[in-house]
């Protein structure tokens, strides 16, 4: 028996220490990320379970029957009816064929027996359950042909299965009898199928918590400050600790969560606050002259006077561009709000200063597309601008690098490619990434690599909603573009079904006859990109040949060369090209103020933050535009309905889709078409999955803990603000936090 060090630090003391796990079961729980006991204590329920709620399958019986009787429901009960039994899977089976398909499991308990039912993914529930195991299965119940049934319900599994067998024997007699035995609520933790099978499923974790809590419960540490918990009206860590996992009362659970959540946020933030002071005390960044007469010159060159809000985030961009430390900014930025125009006022200021700059594009296809707009931008202001892509000719490519290396070349537009070796720079001080809604969080870092601290401009077309990127971003300045240029309009947004093809094709051709020009796009449907080339390569022609025999029909896509493309975009834009049919890489960066229509087909299989950005690709002039979006009308609302039923998986995913479309049509605000995203999607997707740099929490939600997230940051700032180095005495433990968990990264908590 191993026993624990006198002065423990939860966050250090391997999982191990705690009373029921060995060796096997600690490196499961650490893929699981539970590492220390600290990480296993706040390992908090995924719901807990009333145990007043929990019925026999006999009771449960004649409490459906009641409560059919008297469908309102006796005053004071819940109104929801969700109940629980506990038995064992007797059986487990598939009825049904195809779409009809279902998966049954039977469920007994010694009072009776009944039927847990799922439509749909039955060869996933398939590998869900083992005969002979125990679960507590949660829900409505509802009657069948006479049969008592749980439809979808949530399942917990409480024992582990019998086949593997682990701790068989030293389980206690019945899974529920050290629950039953404790509080009137019963934890029920997430677990996996891994851990489960190793004997950690959600009463293996009711156990192994429960001895880590009678061991270590009271070392838990408070590590913020009495006014802090005092102002947040929170209760003390160790409290909220054994709230969440021993609860009485769901005021006890819902006051722990509300503790626990705000500590991680505080802790992020804390990190976070840290870090911008110790960015702020790096000098060493380049103090540019903000007068500059290109900038000048471009401003007064210009169609269009700048808005409002172009104007306010170009001062912030020039307060960092002319103080000595670097710039972290972030641009946000609806799609067609004018970024471009403020990242090429930033770049002149830095030409006029002597230095070169930057822009980074995603895609080629999109370098070049900026660089084209930058270069009609400039018109005739004496800059030199150059663009760098891979598809370039090796001579071509051989002049450009010496002119790079030169400092001849003021604008250097390109990709990620801007960062290979052979590149070199004079004298790089500004550097712009256009990361649109990729976060591409580490190309940041090398980027700086290349210009003795260059001031660097991100700019995203995502609009992120606010407490997103105070989370993604907290390190950086953020100024955001609010508004839109004046003479636009909002682009009318219209769903059609695909039997419809007719009239919308009618609707672009009276467009292209009043002088107007259309895209139609694809999603990527196939798993090979040249399947779908070719999928789109026969619409097109198709197009050309039934629909618009009378009408120009380009195509641009992912595949072609650049020269290719580069023709194709110059066509289109020299109005010698009335439809273009396209892939999604036009999805960003295209700017042809004379495309009004955009029709989008399959607009089903898009992202909402996709079929967004698509849409901004009209609307960019003054005359009105329109959206059209085609999809599977009749599907889409059946499977809406199936999913109103609790129906299948794939039911799901097609409401799903019909929200996103419903959106679309709804609203043009970016901002809320991002909310409702996030809302659909979690922020995992929503970022793209791991690569987004985006913070996991384990106990809260960004989403739905908003507005703790807000006041955790606007604490964790104000006390770095007040004791930057958290010197005085009520910050020690928050020092020593910092300084046990961010030693190499942040020497900057050495004192003391
Ligand atoms: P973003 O990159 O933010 O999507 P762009 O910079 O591409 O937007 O600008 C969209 C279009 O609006 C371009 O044609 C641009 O020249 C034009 N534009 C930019 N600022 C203004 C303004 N203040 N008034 C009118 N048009 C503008
Ligand atoms: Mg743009």
């Amino acid at each position: 028996m191993r026993s624990p060090p006198t002065v423990t630090d939860l966050h250090t003391l391997p999982v191990q220490f705690v009373k029921g796990i060995g060796p096997k079961k600690s490196i499961l729980l650490a893929q699981a990320g539970i590492r220390s006991v600290e990480d296993l204590l706040l390992h908090v329920p995924r719901r807990y379970i009333d145990r007043t709620t929990v019925l026999s399958i006999a009771e449960l019986r004649s409490r459906v029957a009641r409560d059919a009787r008297a469908p309102g429901g006796a005053p004071g009960e819940d109104a929801r009816r969700e109940y629980t039994v506990v038995g064992e899977v007797r059986s487990f089976r598939v009825a049904g064929f195809g779409a009809k398909s279902r998966f049954i499991v039977a469920l007994a308990d010694g009072t009776g027996s009944l039927q847990c039912v799922w439509f749909g993914g039955v060869h996933y529930w398939k590998k869900m359950f083992s005969v002979g195991e125990t679960l507590a299965v949660s829900g409505e119940p509802g009657t069948y042909g006479g049969i008592l049934q749980f439809v979808h319900p949530e399942i917990d599994r409480m024992s582990p299965r019998p086949e593997d067998g682990t701790a068989a024997g030293k389980e206690p007699p019945s899974p529920w009898a050290d629950a039953l035995s404790t509080g009137a609520l019963i934890p029920l933790y997430p677990s996996g199928q891994d851990l489960a099978r190793a004997g950690l499923d959600s009463g293996g974790f009711r156990r192994v918590i429960a001895g880590a809590l009678d061991l270590y419960g009271e070392q838990f540490p408070e590590i913020l400050p009495a006014d802090v918990v005092a102002a947040r009206d929170l209760i003390g860590a160790r409290a909220a600790v054994r709230g969440v996992h021993r609860p009485s009362t769901r005021d006890d659970v819902s006051r722990a969560l509300r503790r626990l959540k705000y500590e991680e946020f505080f802790r992020f933030q804390l990190k976070l606050a840290v870090k911008r002071r110790l960015a702020g005390e790096e000098k060493g960044g380049i103090a540019f002259a903000v007068k500059s007469p290109l900038a000048r010159r471009l401003v007064e060159s210009l169609p269009f006077t700048l808005t409002r809000a172009q104007t306010k985030v170009l001062r912030e961009i020039a307060a960092d561009m002319e103080s000595p430390r670097v710039m972290n900014r972030l641009l946000q930025g609806d799609v067609g709000s004018g970024k471009t125009v403020v990242a090429l006022l930033a770049m002149l200021v830095a030409a006029d200063s002597g230095y070169q700059s930057v822009f980074m594009a995603p895609t080629e296809l999109l370098a070049e597309q900026h660089f084209r707009t930058l270069k009609r931008l400039l018109g005739s202001l004496p800059v030199a601008i150059r663009l760098l892509v891979g598809a370039q000719k090796t001579a071509l490519r051989r002049d450009i690098l010496e002119d790079v290396r030169s400092g001849a070349a003021q604008i250097v537009v390109g990709t990620h490619a801007l960062f290979e070796k052979e590149v070199a720079f004079a004298r790089l001080g500004f550097v712009v990434i256009d990361e649109q809604h990729r976060f591409g969080v580490l190309q940041r870092a090398s980027m700086r690599g290349k210009g003795t601290n260059p001031d660097v401009l991100v700019m995203t077309a995502t609009p992120i909603p606010r407490t997103l990127s105070l989370t993604l971003y907290g390190d950086l300045d953020v100024s955001v573009i609010d508004e839109l240029p004046r003479d636009r309009k909002p682009v009318t947004t219209v769903l059609k079904s695909d039997a419809d093809e007719e009239g919308v094709a009618a609707f672009v051709r009276e467009q292209v006859g009043a002088g107007r020009q259309a895209y139609y796009v694809y999603p990527l449907i196939e798993e090979s990109e040249a399947l779908d080339l070719k999928a789109a390569t026969v619409h097109r022609d198709r197009l050309q040949r039934e629909i618009f025999p009378d009408l120009r029909v380009g195509m641009i896509h992912g595949r072609l060369p650049a020269d290719e493309r580069d023709a194709v975009m110059e066509k289109f834009i020299r109005r010698e090209i009335d439809v273009l049919v396209a892939t999604t890489v036009i999805e960003v960066g295209i700017d042809v103020p004379n495309a009004t229509v955009m029709v989008i087909e399959n607009a089903e299989r898009f992202g909402l933050s996709q079929l967004h950005q698509l849409r901004g690709r009209v609307g960019r002039g003054s005359d009105r535009s329109y959206c059209i979006l085609v999809a599977r009308r009749w599907i889409a609302s059946r499977a809406a309905r199936a999913a109103a039923r609790g129906g299948a998986n794939a039911g799901a995913e097609q409401a799903l889709a019909e929200r996103r479309l419903a959106a679309m049509v709804e609203t043009t605000d970016g901002f809320r078409i991002a909310e409702t995203d996030l809302a659909l999607r979690g922020p995992g997707d929503f970022f793209g999955t791991r690569q987004s740099g985006l913070p996991e929490f384990r106990v809260a939600d960004i989403i739905a803990d908003a507005s703790l997230l807000a006041d955790a940051r606007a604490d964790a700032f104000a006390i770095v603000e007040r004791d930057p180095r958290l010197a005085s005495d009520e910050h020690a433990a928050l020092r020593s936090y910092l300084r046990s968990r961010y030693r190499d990264e942040m020497s900057l908590v050495d004192v003391g």
